[in-house]
């Protein structure tokens, strides 16, 4: 019987989930609402239903369930497989692995989605070849994995890779952080949504409207959009000077803009490096389907 490993990347609204083959074939993938308004307990039991379906779907096909792999957002704990903290999901010290482990009977591993992305981005995706990537997610917010050798560092608190709170612009718009001026408050697409919407008047702009304005040449987005790329290319050469990455890998749904973003940022950069040795910046190869391959790869890593 062919093994699997059952993969979820839980988030803030929904859980992307799939079997993959111990060599990285996606075999059956399923998605589901997290329900996170019904508070953290019916969340844990909603994923413990969930993954136990995926185990029930996989022998339904003939196939065996091996391990389980799980990515969560927030502050995780991998070696101690609990999710610490979450602001979108509610989660304070839920111990997920074990609670995984016990009712499906497998060995698990939990991981952080972002780091978790990074490491299936590294592996798998662009950065495939190259063995130091920084992996940056830009969506509601911005973070980083700093993989090496295809392993993402967690750090001594399980809270690597805050890129997004990086400081780029003293006395900036404020952050759901509580600081002023962080990467996140500027070059989020979030943040790029607002900024437009505030300063044209449009209300519900959308990075992706301020992306499509600004390539048709209108003044005020070109602005907006310039304003962001310079912010995040200041706040990734704070990253390069800390990391010295080989190559900058740039995903979430900002990502989007493929060379619109990726054009200008890589010239911003250059404008700025100073001495740094700059990295190739590529767009993401995974989609959103990385954070679930991360975790496909982190049961694997559990099974050895
Ligand atoms: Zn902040």
């Amino acid at each position: 019987m062919s093994r699997v490993v059952i993969a979820l990347d839980v988030g803030g609204t929904g859980m992307k989930c799939a079997l993959v083959h111990p060599e990285g074939r996606v075999l059956h993938t399923e998605r589901h609402l997290t329900r996170a308004e019904r508070g953290p307990a019916a969340v844990t039991e909603n994923i413990l239903a969930v993954a136990d379906g995926l185990a029930g779907r996989a022998r339904s096909s003939g196939l065996e369930p091996a391990a389980v792999g799980l990515v969560v957002p927030g502050v995780v704990d991998e070696a101690n497989g609990v999710a610490v903290w979450s602001s979108n999901v509610g989660f304070r010290d839920v111990p997920m692995r074990d609670l995984v482990a016990a009712r499906l009977g497998l060995p698990a591993a939990l991981g952080h989605d972002v780091r978790a992305g990074g490491m299936a981005e590294a592996r798998l995706g662009a950065g495939r070849g190259e063995p130091h990537v920084l992996f940056i997610a830009i969506g509601t917010g911005i973070a980083a994995a700093h993989v090496v050798g295809g392993a993402a560092f967690a750090g001594a608190h399980g809270a690597a890779g805050e890129v997004g709170h990086v400081i780029v612009r003293p006395g900036g718009p404020p952050c759901a952080c509580g600081g002023h001026g962080c990467l996140e408050s500027i070059a989020s697409a979030s943040a790029i949504g607002r900024r437009y919407a505030s300063l044209s008047g449009v209300a519900g702009s959308t990075a992706f409207d301020v992306a499509t304005r600004a390539a048709a040449g209108e003044a005020l987005a070109r602005q907006v959009w310039i304003e962001a790329v310079d912010a995040l290319a200041d706040g990734l050469l704070t990253a390069q000077a800390l990391y010295d990455a080989g190559m900058i890998v740039i995903g979430g749904g900002l990502a989007e803009a493929g060379e619109a973003l990726l054009a200008p940022l890589r010239t911003a950069l250059d404008t700025r490096k100073r001495f740094l040795r700059l990295p190739r910046v590529e767009r993401a190869a995974l989609g959103d389907t990385a954070g679930c391959l991360g975790a496909a790869l982190l049961g694997l890593d559990a099974l050895s």
